[in-house]
């Protein structure tokens, strides 16, 4: 039996299935993208040829009444799932309540909360502090900033593959030129890039080894006295899903303690359980000095977070950090029942079960198909490396006709990496297996067939 698409409300009741009524794009989505391609700017695209009516547990249902496996949770934010009855009620309730005041203006204790939240449950037990904006590039951009002030010291390195967002300091620690970059500098100053650890295509280096590599280059091209911070994503996300050689990031940690710089860890794609931890940096026993959220954080709202070190966060002079809207209420409001959720809803032991799940598929799959040069990724933040099997090169055209067809039979997949040739995972915690095993089974055989 099928609802009008209308009168379907999202969440975790929906009927959790693949189920296709029409060919993709429906005759609905059709109608929105003509209209979308007269009325929003051509630099803004959709991947998939739907349009959304609800969502909630794994799926994802069009205007066409068309039901899509969710493996993308809206690029890592829907991670608790998306209408999620708890996050739903909490944003209802605050904004019959107010929905603004500005925190600069009036305080409101939504804001507080989050922030004592957020200092108990990031990395470390020291005395933090917190403070909340609107969008990841947004913490990026503070987080600098704070780093600044604190440190005197104005230099910043980031990564190669390296992605931390599209306003203009955040393009420039951004590593990829198209489509993030190419065009739109020129790009702040000060900003320093430095080698990656990348097993897959750094020859095996080990941690130690890239870590000695990467601030061999820091200490001769910037030098440590210039240096405010380094700031690193603990698993890279838009850059390829590139999990670091262990041993690299607490090597890099160790020395940015000792000189004076700040560690900031972008935590924005890997934070809120998707891993299997709480944040990424746990899995290495890594403290940021700072640690930039977002994505995750609230259930789908914008909300957006620096945590950190208090003496670091009390740097800048009063007046010197927030913004209009910088954590709202109602996605306070969400957030609190989001972090919940992490808490106590089980979601740390439900990604380590999908990845579990994902990994053990997609490694038989490697067996059988020598175009999957690499399995990689922690938790529910899982990826797969598309290759020429004869020579190793990316194969960022298969990559693209395999994500493509997976589309096609209802599957929301999402690609990324420098080279245009990863396929990553990021499913709602709420998905319940049999979706995520179909969701696996549609996209290999998309590639058996490709
Ligand atoms: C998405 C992302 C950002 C930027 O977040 P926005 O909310 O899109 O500005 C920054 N860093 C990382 C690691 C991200 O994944």
């Amino acid at each position: 039996m099928s609802v009008a698409p209308d009168t379907v409300l999202g969440g975790p009741t929906l009927p959790q299935e693949r189920r296709l009524v029409t060919a993709l794009p429906g005759p609905r989505t059709q109608e929105l993208q003509a209209r979308k391609a007269a009325a929003v700017s051509s630099g803004v695209g959709v991947t998939m040829p739907i349009y959304a009516a609800a969502a909630g547990g794994g799926v994802v249902v069009d205007v066409d009444g068309n039901s899509l496996i969710d493996l993308g949770s809206g690029i890592a934010v829907t991670t608790v799932g998306n209408a999620d009855p708890a996050v739903a009620a909490a944003v209802a309730d605050q904004a019959a309540r107010f929905t603004h005041t500005c925190f600069m203006i009036s305080g409101y204790e939504g804001y507080v909360e989050v922030a004592e939240r957020l200092n108990r449950l990031t990395p470390g037990d020291h005395p933090k502090r917190t403070a909340l904006f609107n969008s990841g590039a947004e913490a990026v951009e503070n987080a600098i900033k704070i780093a600044r002030i604190a440190t005197k010291k104005q230099a910043v390195v980031a990564f190669d593959h390296a992605y931390h967002g599209r306003t203009n300091l955040t393009m420039g620690l951004t590593a990829k030129s198209m489509p993030y970059k190419s065009g739109f500098g020129p790009f702040a100053g000060e900003i320093y890039r430095a080698p990656m650890s990348y097993p897959y295509r750094d020859g095996g280096l080990s941690g130690a080894e890239a870590a000695r590599a990467a601030l061999l280059q820091i200490e001769k091209q910037v030098g440590a006295n210039n240096l405010a911070a380094i700031i690193i994503e603990p698993i890279q996300g838009e850059g390829g899903f590139i999990v670091p050689a262990l041993g690299f990031l607490p090597e890099l940690a160790a020395w940015c303690k000792a000189n004076d710089v700040v560690f900031i860890a972008d935590e924005i794609q890997t934070g809120f359980a998707r891993t299997g931890a709480m944040f990424a940096c746990e899995h290495e026993g890594v403290v940021p000095d700072l640690i930039t959220t977002a994505k995750g954080i609230a259930g789908g709202l914008p909300l957006a977070a620096v945590t950190g070190r208090a003496d670091l966060m009390d740097a800048p002079h009063a007046g010197g950090l927030g913004g209009t809207y910088g954590g709202n209420p109602v996605a306070c409001a969400a957030a609190v029942a989001a972090l919940d959720a992490f808490e106590h809803g089980g979601l740390i032991e439900r990604a380590q079960q999908i990845g579990e799940i994902a990994l053990a598929r997609l490694n038989a799959a490697k067996q059988a198909d020598p175009r999957i040069g690499e399995v990689r990724g922690r938790g529910a933040m899982i990826a797969i490396e598309i290759v020429d099997p004869t020579t190793g090169d990316p194969d960022a055209q298969l990559t693209g006709a395999v994500a493509k067809a997976a589309h096609a039979q209802g599957v929301i997949v999402l690609t990324c990496g420098t080279y245009g040739n990863i396929i990553r995972l990021l499913p709602p915690l709420s998905i319940p297996d049999h979706l995520l095993t179909e969701g696996l089974d549609v996209l290999l055989d998309a590639l058996a067939r490709n």
